[in-house]
């Protein structure tokens, strides 16, 4: 039994659902898109096994039996905001600033160095959903989202590994990083008379937008992600219009749910720019920064 299929079926005997990542090889991301840019991390996809990628994700041993004896090198993907969130320490410059905001305060719990020299940081389930920059550096994969497993190969070749196994319980999330994770207020609509909504704090608004619209983009059925990120690169870009947001992370957020709801780059490129386009030209009235 290879490494990978054998800890996919650990995974998923610990109650976490398991899906198949695309695999790195000399000829770059097994999806065969030129250019891809998350070889190795995005979902399989495949009209019977796999057809709602990271909704597909399972413990059921059969399913993931028959999944890695399709593709015995594919990745190991794992279901976060279930059994742990994961705080994704992702550049190097990012440690010394989560260091501080946690004041040099030891994070315990399982460790993962990552295949392209970062950490993921195991924890308990928040209920928050996945975030996208918390801090620089630091991305935060939880409610509907997934991340690259040991023993899998990153693009550079080295595989992620465990630092620290999992061993019940996990720590919980450290307040400070908690207290980043809060969602910004709710924005309700205008009422009676069609009255453009109150926004006290716009800039807040704008980033839950941004979070929300990302979290529809990722989590859109086959058939409608399309449509969806047309209208999240909409809405956003009237956002930008009304200068609360910018169009470049607008595009890198979206472009980034695109890809883990398994649109291929063109298209997602394609899509944003029309959908930021359209927006700009329509803005919202009653938003100002
Ligand atoms: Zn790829």
């Amino acid at each position: 039994m290879s490494p990978l299929l054998r800890a996919a079926l650990a995974y998923a005997a610990d109650g976490v659902p398991v899906l198949p990542l695309h695999s790195v090889g000399a000829a770059g991301c097994s999806c065969g898109r030129p250019g891809c840019d998350r070889p190795g991390k995005h979902p399989r996809w495949h009209h019977t096994l796999l057809r709602h990628g990271l909704h597909d994700a399972t413990t059921r041993p059969d399913m993931i039996q028959r999944w890695w004896a399709r593709w015995p090198g594919a990745n190991v993907g794992l279901r976060t905001g279930i059994r742990f969130d994961v705080c994704d320490v992702d550049a190097r410059e990012a440690v010394p600033r989560l260091r501080k905001l946690l004041r040099d305060a030891p994070v315990a719990g399982p460790l993962v160095r990552t295949g392209s020299g970062g950490w993921h940081l195991y924890l308990r389930p928040t209920g928050a959903g996945n975030r996208t920059a918390l801090l620089p550096g630091v991305d935060w994969r939880g409610s509907g989202g997934y991340v690259v497993a040991p023993p899998s190969r990153h693009a550079s070749g080295a595989r992620y590994r465990w630092v620290r196994r999992p061993t019940p319980p996990l720590p919980d999330c450290p307040a400070p990083l908690a207290a980043l994770l809060r969602p910004p207020p709710r924005i309700v609509d205008g009422g009676p008379g069609g009255r453009a909504p109150q926004l006290c704090r716009p800039d807040r608004y704008a980033q839950a937008a941004l979070v929300a619209e990302a979290e529809l983009v990722a989590g859109a059925a086959v058939g409608t992600r399309n449509t969806t990120l047309f209208r999240a690169a909409f809405h956003l870009g009237q956002l930008a219009a009304a200068r609360l947001l910018d169009e470049h992370s607008i595009a890198v957020v979206l472009a980034d749910a695109a890809y883990r709801a398994g649109l291929g780059q063109p298209e997602i490129t394609r899509t944003i720019r029309s959908g930021l386009r359209a927006g700009r030209h329509r803005p919202r009235p009653g938003l100002a920064a």
